[in-house]
C-alpha cells in the first residue's frame, strides 16, 4: 500500500522544502525573486544550491543537471557529479551557486536554425526559478531555461516564459480598468491530456518502423479495429493496470497532479490527464510525464507508443490542451462572474480570445504542425486543419444578442445585458458536447485540441499566451482612453465579436459541409505542414512577437527553419526505412512465399503428372502481378528520394518530401499491405496490426 500524501513530490525541492532548509532571510529573498521574475544575486544562489545538494544528497543523488527543452521538442541534460577531490583518496559532495544559476553546454548539436555559428558552439542555461529542481535517476535536475552565446533562444521554455510575462501584463491592464487594484499576476493555466499506445515490447522490438519512426510504416488492417466501440471507457486489462498504477506512482513522487487515467477509442490506446496547473509547470510536467511514460512501459514488458498516427486506419493520438487565464487571488478570467461588472470582465476577455483566435488561425494552426500530426487532423478522428471556436449554444446566444444590440433574456428569462446582469454559469455538461470542435469552451477553460500527443506544450501555450495577450492589449490602448467606461466597453465587445463571429462554429467539424462554409467564412484551412509552416513569419506575426518580445525576427526565423527541417528529416527517416525493410525484409519473405508454392507444385506433378494446381497457380498470379506494382513503386521511391537530397533551400525541400517523397510512400504502403493480405502469416516478416493491437492482456 502506498501512502500518497506521504510520498507525493518527495522528489521535488518545492517551496515547503525550501522553507524548512533555507535560512529566512535567504528563503524570502529567492520567493521574491519567483514571484516577480527578478534576477538572483550570488550570495542567495550559493546558500540555494547548499541546501539543494544537501536535500538531494540524502535523497541518494549523485549528480546534477540542467534540464532543459531544446528546440528537437524533448529534453535533454547533461549529468556532472557532485564529487570534488579533496586529498587524494577522498572527494566530497559539492555544488555551487554558479553551478545552480547557469551552465554551459556544447550547443553545436541542437537544431538552432541557423543561428548558431559552427565557430561559437557554446549554449548556456539559466535556471528557471519559476519550476521547482527534482530528483530522477539519481540526478538533481534544474529546470533552466537555454540559449546561444549571443543571447537568442535555442529552446522551448524561453519563449513560453516571456509569453507568460507578456499575457499577465495585459491582463492585469484589464483588471486595473474594472478597478481591481489588488491582483498583481495573472498567470495561463494548463492541463493536458495525454494519450497515448501501449503494445507488447516484444512485438515492438520486431517492428523496424516504429523503432526508428515512431509509426507503422505498413500493416494491412486487422478484420477487428474500434467499430465496436468496446475499448472507449471499458475495463483496464491487467498489465496495463499494472503500468498506470506505477505511473501514477512515480509522477506523484515528482509532484505531477496524475488524475484521471482510462481507456481510449482504438484498441490498445489509453489516456493520462492530471490535474491544471501553471503553463510552464504544466508543460515540464507533461514532458517528464511523457518520458516515465516510455520508461515506466518498458518495466512492465510494454512499449508506449507516442506518435500521433501510429497507426493507419486506427485513431491516432492528440493532446488536448486545457488552457484558461487567472488571477494570483484565484480569480478565473474564462468564467463568468456572480455580479454585473464581473460579467462583462468575463465578457471581455471571452472577446478577447475570440477576437486572438480569428485574427492568428494561422498562428494556431502552425503551433500543431509536424509531419505526425498531419496525419491526425482532418482525418475524421480528430478536429479538421481548419480553426474555429466551439462557445456552445447558450454562450453563442448571448453573444448573438450582444451583437444584435438587444437587450437580452438567457433561457431562465433572467434580463441581462453587458455589466449589468447576471450571466448564468454554463454546466459542463452543455458546453462539453462538440467533441468535434479544435477550440472548445468548456465553463472556465477552452480546450484546444489539436495539438499531437508527442508534442511538447511549449510552442502552442507560448502562441495561445502571446496572441490572447495582443488582444488585450489592444482593448487595454482603447479602454484606458476612454471617459466613459461602460458605454465605450460595450461598443468595443459588440463591435469586436461582429468583427470576428466569423471564428465561431457549433457545428460537426468533421463535416464536408464545415469545409465549404469555412471557404465562404474566409478561414485559413492550411491541410498539412508545409503549407502552414511558411506563414509563420508572415509581417503581422513578426510585428506580434517582437512587440510582446517573445521572439525577435530571427528567433522566428530560426524556428520556422527548425520545423521545416525536422518535417524534412522525419519524412527522410520513413522513407529510407521503408526502402530498407522492403528489401531486406518484405521482398525476401515473399520470394521465400513464392518458392515454396511452386516446390509444392512441383511435388505435386510428381505425385501425379494430372495433380490440380490451380490454388497455386492463383497465388502465384497475384503475388506476382503484387511484386511487379512493388518493384516499381520501390524504384520510383528511391528515385525520389535522391531528387530530395539533391535540394538545399529548406522550404522547397520541405515541400518536396510532402508532395514527392511522402506520395510515393504512400503508394509503396498501398501495394505492400496488399501483399501482407496474400502472403502467409508464417512467412511475413512483422508482427500485424491485429497481434500488436489485440495482445496485451
Ligand atoms: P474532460 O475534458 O475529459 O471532460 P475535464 O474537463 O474534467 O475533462 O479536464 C480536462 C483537463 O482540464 C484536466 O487536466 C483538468 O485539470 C483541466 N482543467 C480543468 N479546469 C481547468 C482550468 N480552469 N484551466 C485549465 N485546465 C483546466
Ligand atoms: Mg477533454
Amino acid at each position: 500500500m502506498i501512502n500518497v500524501p506521504e510520498i507525493f513530490a518527495s522528489l521535488v525541492f518545492h517551496d515547503g522544502v525550501m522553507k524548512e532548509r533555507l535560512p529566512k532571510d535567504v528563503y524570502e529573498k529567492l520567493s521574491q525573486t519567483r514571484a516577480n521574475g527578478e534576477k538572483l544575486d550570488v550570495e542567495i544562489a550559493d546558500a540555494v544550491a547548499l541546501a539543494m545538494r544537501d536535500w538531494a544528497v540524502e535523497k541518494g543523488a549523485t549528480h546534477f543537471t540542467h534540464w532543459f527543452q531544446p528546440m528537437t521538442g524533448t529534453t535533454a541534460e547533461k549529468h556532472d557529479s557532485f564529487i570534488s577531490p579533496n586529498g587524494d583518496h577522498d572527494v566530497i559532495m559539492e555544488f555551487s551557486g554558479k553551478e545552480l544559476v547557469s551552465g554551459e553546454a556544447d550547443a553545436s548539436s541542437f537544431p538552432s536554425g541557423g543561428l548558431r555559428a559552427t565557430f561559437e558552439a557554446r549554449g548556456y542555461s539559466a535556471w528557471d526559478p519559476t519550476s521547482y529542481a527534482f530528483i530522477k535517476d539519481n540526478t538533481l535536475c534544474i529546470p533552466t531555461a537555454f540559449c546561444s552565446y549571443t543571447g537568442e533562444s535555442l529552446d522551448k521554455k524561453t519563449p513560453l516564459l516571456r509569453s507568460m510575462e507578456a499575457i499577465d501584463k495585459q491582463a492585469v491592464r484589464i483588471l486595473r480598468l474594472f478597478g481591481d487594484t489588488e491582483t498583481r499576476h495573472v498567470e495561463s493555466q494548463v492541463g493536458a491530456e495525454q494519450e497515448y499506445f501501449l503494445i507488447d515490447q516484444e512485438m515492438y522490438n520486431a517492428r523496424p518502423d516504429l523503432i526508428y519512426c515512431g509509426r507503422t510504416l505498413f500493416g494491412a488492417r486487422p478484420p477487428k479495429g474500434q467499430e465496436m466501440d468496446d475499448h472507449y471507457y471499458g475495463q483496464i486489462k491487467p498489465r496495463v493496470l499494472a503500468f498506470m498504477q506505477e505511473l501514477d506512482e512515480e509522477l506523484w513522487k515528482l509532484g505531477i497532479l496524475a488524475k484521471t487515467e482510462h481507456n481510449e477509442v482504438a484498441p490498445a490506446q489509453h489516456e493520462i490527464a492530471p490535474i491544471f496547473t501553471t503553463v510552464n509547470i504544466a508543460t515540464d510536467h507533461n514532458q517528464l510525464t511523457m518520458e516515465m511514460m516510455k520508461k515506466i512501459a518498458a518495466k512492465h514488458g510494454l512499449a508506449c507508443l507516442l506518435h500521433e498516427k501510429p497507426f493507419a486506419g486506427v485513431n491516432g493520438s492528440g493532446k488536448h490542451d486545457n488552457w484558461s487565464i487567472g488571477t494570483d487571488r484565484g480569480g478565473k478570467l474564462l468564467k463568468p462572474g456572480k455580479t454585473p461588472s464581473q460579467n462583462a470582465q468575463f465578457l471581455l476577455f471571452l472577446t478577447a480570445v475570440i477576437k486572438a483566435v480569428d485574427e492568428n488561425q494561422d498562428l494556431l494552426r502552425i503551433s500543431v504542425s509536424s509531419a505526425g500530426n498531419d496525419h491526425r487532423l482532418g482525418g475524421n478522428e480528430a478536429p479538421p486543419a481548419i480553426v474555429s471556436i466551439f462557445l456552445g449554444d447558450q454562450l453563442n446566444e448571448i453573444l448573438e444578442n450582444i451583437m444584435a444590440g438587444e437587450k437580452t433574456e438567457d433561457r431562465q428569462k433572467t434580463a441581462m445585458d453587458i455589466g449589468v446582469n447576471v450571466l448564468p454559469t454554463f454546466p459542463k455538461d452543455t458546453t462539453d458536447r462538440n467533441r468535434t470542435s479544435p477550440f472548445a469552451y468548456t465553463g472556465n477553460k477552452f480546450e484546444f485540441r489539436m495539438p499531437g500527443s508527442s508534442f511538447s506544450l511549449a510552442c502552442p501555450n507560448m502562441i495561445l499566451n502571446t496572441i490572447v495577450a495582443s488582444a488585450l492589449s489592444d482593448f487595454a490602448d482603447e479602454l484606458e482612453k476612454s471617459e466613459n467606461f461602460t458605454a465605450d466597453l460595450n461598443k468595443l465587445i459588440r463591435r469586436e465579436l461582429i468583427a470576428h463571429k466569423r471564428i465561431l462554429f457549433n457545428g460537426n467539424n468533421y463535416s464536408e459541409e464545415w469545409k465549404a462554409e469555412a471557404e465562404r467564412r474566409g478561414l485559413c484551412n492550411y491541410s498539412n505542414t508545409v503549407e502552414a509552416l511558411p506563414h509563420y513569419t508572415d509581417e503581422k506575426n513578426v510585428k506580434m512577437f517582437e512587440k510582446f518580445r517573445v521572439l525577435s525576427a530571427t528567433e522566428l526565423h530560426s524556428r520556422q527553419e527548425v520545423l521545416l527541417e525536422s518535417y524534412a528529416k522525419t519524412i527522410l527517416i520513413e522513407a529510407l526505412t521503408m526502402i530498407d525493410l522492403v528489401k531486406k525484409d518484405i521482398v525476401p519473405a515473399v520470394l521465400h512465399y513464392e518458392n515454396d508454392i511452386l516446390e509444392e507444385c512441383q511435388r505435386k506433378r510428381l505425385y501425379s503428372e494430372k495433380a490440380s494446381c490451380k490454388l497455386e497457380d492463383m497465388l502465384l498470379e497475384k503475388t506476382s502481378a503484387l511484386t511487379e506494382v512493388l518493384c516499381e513503386k520501390l524504384s520510383a521511391l528511391e528515385e525520389s528520394v535522391v531528387q530530395a537530397k539533391a535540394l538545399t533551400d529548406t522550404k522547397e525541400s520541405a515541400v518536396f518530401y510532402r508532395e514527392s517523397v511522402f506520395s510515393a510512400m504512400t503508394e509503396l504502403r498501398a501495394c505492400v499491405d496488399e501483399l501482407e493480405t496474400t502472403v502467409a502469416r508464417k512467412y511475413w516478416p512483422f508482427p500485424t496490426y491485429a497481434e500488436m493491437l489485440f495482445s496485451v492482456k
